[in-house]
């Protein structure tokens, strides 16, 4: 969380960040500095400030997400599946049905 300059409000999301990725120190770039953007919502200042870079936990956090949302679609699609088995089993009834006439 960044501070306004000008008014301390504390402001949570930056409207934008990019990477500044280090040259220096002994963990040869795998550390990078994140610069973000922000936007005051009291006083509308705009700063910039750096970000510390924490894509670890956004990364899981995502990552979860996505298993939770993959979890969701196979849930549909066994949904969908047995729908289209139940109509393809009512169709072949009908098929069955109107051969018998
Ligand atoms: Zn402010």
């Amino acid at each position: 969380m960044v501070k306004c300059p000008k008014c301390g409000t504390e402001v949570t999301n930056p409207i934008k960040t990019w990477p500044l990725p280090r040259r220096f120190g002994k963990q040869g770039g795998k550390s990078e500095l994140v610069m973000g953007l922000f936007e005051c919502p009291n006083c509308k200042a705009r700063f910039r400030a750096a970000v510390k870079a924490e894509a670890k936990p956004e990364e899981t956090i995502s990552i979860k997400n996505m298993v939770e949302r993959i979890k969701g679609i196979k849930g549909e699609l066994m949904q969908t599946l047995k729908n289209l088995r139940e109509k393809i089993k009512t169709l072949e009834t009908e098929r069955t049905c109107k051969l018998d006439d």
